[in-house]
Formats: structure tokens, C-alpha cells, sequence
């Protein structure tokens, strides 16, 4: 093998091949990507916690199986890093938040576990907006990370460190969770590949909670079969999480590959017209309206579909999606996990959980805790959140309706590429609007994935596949379509 520099620049699929045959080692892989992250990552901040010990001696295990005639998976041997919102046996797992800070879970979540089973080698915990709440990772209690196409740009969010760390070779595969566009939104502004998948279709359990009917894992890579082989190794059947489906994982592999061929005859796409009118930058309107031309060349039927309801998907969102958070976030008390403060042994136990919130969440945190209790109390609850549901009702008809005229719904991925950090932090509304495109699919349950299609002043432009509940192969096969044509993208050296 040549330079050990190079092997970070492989695709998963590559490095595994590498590791099969023994050209290279999974210990050899491993420390070319430690040592990328030890030379890049003081400027991009992916990582929270980088797991350099625990990584060699996972990569070091595959080895010693191949030595020894074992059969390995397709991603043995594949360096993997893992949003700090999954739990981590014994690894630090922060969600981004000052009150885990120090926190080493007792278990493995189901994604993390698979992960392992799979030989995969986890590289450490990527940064993140605190508890997934943001568009930007600036909201992270630990810094921002910087987008590796411009450092003094924002890499998305929540999940910008998976994004980022990809973008800037750190790790050739990661982690991510979308509640509403957390792995698309930042997949898309670091010119990277992101899959939401079913909901329920991922495993939540050890998923630190957010809002629990939206939240998802899914797999992040720089191409889209490495993006379909993770979501293969990931996905699937959970008994311990209750709202897991009980269905093998769509062949999204097999999709992929399909859609490589680059033949999408008798397929039926639809342009969301909603997302197509204001409301989005010229610049990513015209990455997205050359690759749908070119799915035409490629045999796509494409035609446009109304989804009338889609436009009050980000108010209702910030109804139900809060509400569900100040629940969930009620178990941060000072008592059971991480951070403590003002036990002193004078105080009463609600003063130090009042202490305890006060010092550990950030303001965002805050903000959404207020609004979700406010949406939920007595009195507001049928005129806000009860409203709310009924709108995501009427959000899933349109996307039932949608299905039965196309195979998949098309539109950009955000409304905008990415932009310089501390733009929008003054103005929450502003953050919000950059999920504008992604939110509809999480109240509806379905996969989207964002593939890069273009650049718009040199920055990433994101394409959004979005299909129905469990035929996620169906949005990989379109992916893999477009990324044909279009190719990767590479952004300047580091
Ligand atoms: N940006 C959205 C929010 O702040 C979505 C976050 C996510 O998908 N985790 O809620």
C-alpha cells in the first residue's frame, strides 16, 4: 500500500476490500485516520472525543480474525465516527451538553453495538448542537465546528461534527440522527452523502431522546453505496426499542448499485412545487434544476405534485417537537446523570435541580423547554400542540396522496449553502428555516436522503430523495442515479 496519508481518502468500500485481502490492516487504517484527525481537527472541531485506544484495539481484533480465516463483513475494518448523541459503553457522551459532561454510559446503544458486531472500528463522538437542537452546531456547549470547505462556515447541524468529519477525510463513514434534517441539512452543506431512514427503521434505543416520534439514526458517508452498506449494517429489527419496525431492512445495497447503472427508466419522480417557488437561493435552485435534467437523461419521468400542507410543517414541528423535548429532558435532574451543582448539603433537592438546569442547559435548550411546556399546559394544549398533530396528520395525507401519482418526491435539499457562523444565531427563526425542506418527511415517518449535486459559490448544494415508509432502497437507488452523473465533490486541501 502506498502512503498512509492516502488511505484516508478511500471509500469505505475500498478500505474494506484493502482490509479482506490484507493489502492493508485495519490497525494501518486506523492510525492514517488518527492522524489526519491529529493533524486537521484543532481547525474543524468534529470530534468531541476521539477514542484513539478503544479504536486500535477494535481494528486490531479484525485483524487477528482475518489472521485467523474468519469471514469478515462488508465494512470490517472501516473507521466509523459516532454523533455523541448514541451511548457509548464506558466512551463519553455529552449530546453536545454541559450537564453529561463527564457522563460514561453503562451500555452500548443497538446502532453502536451493531456497529462493533460488524467489525467497524468507532474512531470517537462527533459534535453536535446540544441535545440535536440546532441547524449549525454552534449551539454545541463545546464550540462550533467549521465546515472544511470554508472554516468560517458552519458545517450544519445538529449533526455538523459527523458531517464536518467526513468532508475533511477524519473518517470515511459516520453517524447521525435526524429528528428534523440533522443528518440531510449538514450532508448537504459539506458536499457529503445523508440518509434519514423509515422511522423505525433505526434503532433509538441508546439514542439519547429528543423528540422520540421524530428522532432517527442513520448512516453519513461521502458516497452512496458506503451510505447504503452502513444503513444495512444499522438498520433493522430492534425488540428493544418499542417503535421499531419488525421488517428486514429494505435492500438499499442492491439500490444502490442498481441505481449506479444509472438507468432510471420507469421511474416517476416529483417536484415538490412548494419547495421550488421563494423561499430558496438562485444559486441552489439552479444545482437542483440541472440535476433534474439530467434524472430526465437518465429515463426519470419527472412531473409536479402540490403537497398543500408542507407549508405548515415548520410551525407544527416547533409545536410538537418541543413538546416531546420537555418531557424528555425532564430526567436531567442533577440526580441521576452527570452534571450536579449546589449540593451542599443545605439545599433542598428541588433547588438543585433547579441549579443543576440553570448551569447545564444552554439557551436554545431552554428556549425549547419553555415552548414545549407552554404548547402542553392545560389550557394552550388543543389550540397548540393538539393543533400541531392535526397538522401532521394532514401533512402524512399529502405524502400518501403524492405516493400513489410518484415513486419518489424531489426537491433542494436547503433553502440555502452553508453560511457564515454567527449569522443566525441572533435570530432563532433564522436557524429554523434551514430544515424548511427536510421537517415534512420527519413528521411523516418516511426516509429522504441529500446527495451533492452541485455548487453555488463554491459551496456544496444538497439534491433531496424523499420516498415512502419502508421503500428507503427506493431513494438510494435515485441517489446513486444523480451521484453517477454528478459525481463526488472534493473540497480545497486543509
Ligand atoms: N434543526 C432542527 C431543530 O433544531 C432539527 C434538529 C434535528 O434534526 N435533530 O430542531
Amino acid at each position: 500500500m502506498s502512503e498512509r496519508s492516502d488511505l484516508t481518502r478511500l471509500t469505505a468500500t475500498e478500505i474494506a476490500g484493502l482490509v479482506a485481502t490484507g493489502e492493508a490492516s485495519a490497525v494501518e487504517v486506523t492510525r492514517a485516520h488518527l492522524d489526519r484527525i491529529a493533524a486537521v481537527d484543532d481547525r474543524v472541531h468534529a470530534f468531541l472525543h476521539v477514542d484513539s485506544e478503544g479504536a486500535l484495539a477494535a481494528a486490531a481484533e479484525v485483524d487477528a480474525r482475518r489472521a485467523a480465516g474468519e469471514e469478515l463483513g462488508p465494512l470490517a475494518g472501516v473507521p466509523v465516527a459516532v454523533k455523541d448523541v448514541l451511548t457509548t459503553k464506558g466512551v463519553p457522551t455529552t449530546v453536545g451538553s454541559k450537564i453529561l459532561e463527564g457522563w460514561r454510559p453503562p451500555y452500548d446503544s443497538t446502532i453502536v453495538q451493531r456497529l462493533r458486531a460488524a467489525g467497524t472500528v468507532m474512531l470517537g463522538k462527533t459534535n453536535m448542537d446540544e441535545f440535536a437542537m440546532g441547524s449549525s452546531t454552534e449551539y454545541s456547549a463545546y464550540g462550533p465546528t467549521h465546515n472544511p470547505w470554508d472554516l468560517s462556515r458552519i458545517p450544519g447541524g445538529s449533526g455538523g461534527g459527523s458531517s464536518a468529519a467526513l468532508a475533511a477525510y477524519e473518517a470515511p463513514l459516520a453517524i447521525g440522527s435526524d429528528t428534523g434534517g440533522s443528518i440531510r441539512q449538514p450532508g448537504a452543506v459539506t458536499g457529503t452523502v445523508g440518509a434519514k431512514p423509515t422511522y423505525g427503521g433505526t434503532s433509538r434505543y441508546g439514542l439519547v431522546a429528543f423528540s422520540s416520534s421524530l428522532d432517527t439514526p442513520g448512516p453519513c458517508a461521502r458516497n452512496v453505496l458506503d451510505a447504503a452498506l452502513l444503513h444495512e449494517v444499522i438498520g433493522g429489527h430492534d425488540p428493544r426499542d418499542s417503535t421499531s419496525i419488525p421488517q428486514p431492512v429494505p435492500d438499499v445495497v442492491a439500490a444502490a448499485r442498481l441505481g449506479a447503472t444509472g438507468d432510471l427508466t420507469g421511474v416517476k419522480l416529483g417536484i415538490v412545487s412548494e419547495f421550488v417557488g421563494e423561499g430558496a437561493e438562485p444559486g441552489v435552485m439552479a444545482a437542483f434544476h440541472e440535476s433534474v435534467d439530467a434524472l430526465a437523461k437518465l429515463g426519470a419521468e419527472i412531473v409536479e405534485v402540490s403537497c398543500p400542507h408542507f407549508r405548515y410543517a415548520l410551525p407544527a414541528y416547533y409545536l410538537i417537537a418541543p413538546s416531546e423535548a420537555s418531557s424528555n429532558l425532564a430526567r436531567f435532574d442533577g440526580v441521576r446523570f452527570g452534571l450536579r451543582v449546589g449540593d451542599d448539603g443545605n439545599r433542598s433537592l428541588e433547588e438543585v435541580m433547579s441549579l443543576t438546569r440553570e448551569a447545564g442547559f444552554g439557551a436554545e435548550v431552554k428556549r425549547r423547554i419553555m415552548l414545549g411546556t407552554y404548547a402542553l399546559s392545560s389550557g394552550y394544549y388543543d389550540a397548540y400542540y393538539g393543533q400541531a398533530q392535526k397538522v401532521r396528520t394532514l401533512i402524512t395525507r399529502d405524502f400518501t396522496a403524492a405516493f400513489e401519482r410518484v415513486d419518489a418526491l424531489i426537491s433542494p435539499t436547503t433553502p440555502f449553502v452553508a453560511f457564515p457562523i454567527g449569522a443566525r444565531t441572533a435570530d432563532p427563526y433564522q436557524m429554523y428555516l434551514a430544515d424548511l425542506f427536510t421537517i415534512p418527511t420527519n413528521l411523516y415517518g418516511g426516509p429522504g436522503i441529500s446527495v451533492p449535486c452541485g455548487l453555488s459559490e463554491g459551496l456544496p448544494v444538497g439534491f433531496q430523495i424523499m420516498a415512502p415508509t419502508m421503500a428507503d432502497d427506493r431513494m438510494y437507488r435515485v441517489a446513486a442515479a444523480l451521484e453517477s452523473v454528478v459525481g463526488t465533490f472534493t473540497p480545497p486541501a486543509l
